[in-house]
């Protein structure tokens, strides 16, 4: 199953054949949050593109070694925590833990190391010590700071302007601009006010940039094979983490660097600065699943630029129902067998083309567009009654595969369903995708009557009856407790 992977390598900016360092492992290791504040849906974006990666190398079968910073020092977090007048660790921790909360709730499957910059002062430290001894890094003022002008590779991974380097200028922000490119701080002098650690290059805390490089090492070794962030991380933080890394360590830092893009509003990147953002339980808060955000967000190629909007957010509800109502209509198979066309070719063409869009530099649209050409397929075949309940579960089984891969869990029961007890029936609820109202008289006598034939065990009678709501929109899904029905409109985007 399956051919090369190839990913979009930001380092040379080819799409390139992926082979790991050993083979069957990967070791991978993604920017982590800034616990200064909650995240928003921006930040998800970047996350969930490296959970698709992830997912999909397992799928594959993969072995990843996943690690994932905590800043929880830096300019920003010592900013709140002094505007609050309490220490770094209290500050952080509500936002580390609403961090693991929303990352449940998004089906992204967690790291296996969240260091935290805080608990990783000795290496960061010993780190640069050793660049201070190579000769790479120079003190000034209380503080330690990296020559870029000594180390000749700086500025290849983001192709900035060499014309623009300013050797010998120095900055202490964390962040920085393009248009100043200077040498940047691994060790700050502590100031009035702020944390500090006393350690043997002298008392003060860590630059934004020298956790990744200390704690990437220790997880991971030397060299790793991927490294990902979001297109903001390319310059300054990536490009300060190569040259520290390979400053200190003599040996090629990441094989593949993966960035996505940005998730904008009217064009802008999606920002705490800015104010134009939405944190996940906003988005909640008008009703949406937290899947149909992981699906939107997940939807598009992570290389592309995606623009937030509730429309998208709703196409994207739209498009988990319809794969939901196909799953519920498999699941109301009962026939045995049938003279249809037959399955299995269909199934093996989604998968082919599911595994081969992905293959592509995780070409997610080429990928679903597999998945619901199977569903086109099957639909006319189920509506027919020519699928035998052996291959409606075949079906089933594939979309549990790859749902391993976009863990989006589509699912007949999700809300907007209308309800039906047993032993009677009541359409109480509203329904619909496409904006609210009952079902008609019709549905529902057709619904009750179809009971009674299940009642009476009369099986050829409900199913018959059971597509003739199909034909009308009308999905069934029989529960434990009675049964579920949903309208479905036509597909929108
Ligand atoms: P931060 O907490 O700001 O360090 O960001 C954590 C991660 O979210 C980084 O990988 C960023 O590149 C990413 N990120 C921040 N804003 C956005 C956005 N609007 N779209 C996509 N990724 C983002
Ligand atoms: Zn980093």
């Amino acid at each position: 199953m399956g051919g090369m992977i190839r990913f979009h390598n930001t380092l040379g900016g080819e799409v390139e054949d992926f082979v790991p360092i050993e083979p069957g492992q990967v070791k991978l290791y993604t920017c982590g949050p800034t616990v200064y504040d909650f995240p928003h849906i921006g930040n998800w974006r970047a996350y969930i593109f490296e959970d698709l990666l992830k997912r999909f190398l397992a799928f594959r079968g993969y072995k990843i070694n996943h690690v994932m910073n905590i800043t929880d020092v830096d300019d920003k977090t010592i900013r709140g925590a002094q505007a609050r007048g309490v220490g770094l660790d209290e500050y952080t921790r509500p936002f580390i833990e609403a961090f693991g909360r929303d990352r449940d709730t998004l089906n992204i499957l967690p790291a296996d190391h969240y260091p935290r910059a805080t608990a990783h002062i000795p290496e960061m430290v010993e780190l640069v010590k050793t660049l201070l001894e190579k000769g790479f890094a120079y003190r000034r003022d209380g503080s330690i700071y990296f020559a870029i002008d000594r180390f000749p590779a700086y500025g290849r991974l983001s192709k900035i302007n060499l014309e623009d380097l300013r050797p010998g200028s120095r900055g202490d922000a964390d962040e920085y601009e393009k248009e100043s490119v200077h040498d940047f701080a691994l060790w700050k002098a502590p100031k009035e006010g702020e944390p500090f650690w006393e350690t043997v290059i002298g008392p003060g805390r860590p630059g934004w940039h020298i956790e990744c490089s200390a704690m990437s090492v220790k997880y991971l070794g030397k060299t790793f094979d991927l490294h990902c962030g979001g297109v903001d991380n390319i310059f300054p933080h990536h490009e300060n983490e190569i040259a520290q890394s390979e400053a200190a360590n003599g040996v090629k830092f990441v094989n593949t660097w993966l960035h996505c893009h940005h998730l904008v509003v009217d064009g802008e990147k999606m920002s705490k600065s800015k104010g134009n953002f939405y944190r996940l339980a906003d988005v909640l808060a008008k009703g949406y699943d937290p899947l149909d955000v992981r699906y939107l967000l997940l939807s598009t190629h992570y290389r592309k630029m995606l623009n937030f909007t509730f429309e998208a957010l709703d196409q994207a509800r739209t498009a988990r129902q319809r794969i939901g109502d196909f799953l519920g209509a498999l699941k109301d198979v009962s026939g045995t067998a049938t003279d249809g066309a037959p399955i299995d070719p269909l199934i093996e063409a989604a998968r082919d083309g599911f595994v081969a869009g992905l293959d592509d530099d995780l070409n997610i649209a080429e990928a679903l567009a597999a998945v619901f050409t199977l569903i086109k397929n099957v639909n006319p075949l189920l509506a027919r009654g020519e699928v035998s309940k052996e291959e409606a579960a075949k079906v089933a089984a594939f979309f549990a595969e790859i749902d391993t891969v976009l863990a989006i869990k589509p699912s007949p029961t999700i809300a907007g369903s209308g309800k039906i007890a047993k032993g009677g029936y009541a359409a109480s609820g509203t329904a619909s995708v496409s904006g609210g109202g009952g079902i008609s008289a019709t549905g529902e006598a057709l619904i009750a009557d179809r009971q009674k034939a299940r009642a009476a065990k009369d099986f050829a009678t409900a199913d018959a009856i059971r597509r003739e709501l199909l034909a009308m929109g009308i999905v069934l899904e029989d529960a434990k407790d009675g049964v579920r029905w949903k309208k479905v409109g036509p597909p929108k985007g």
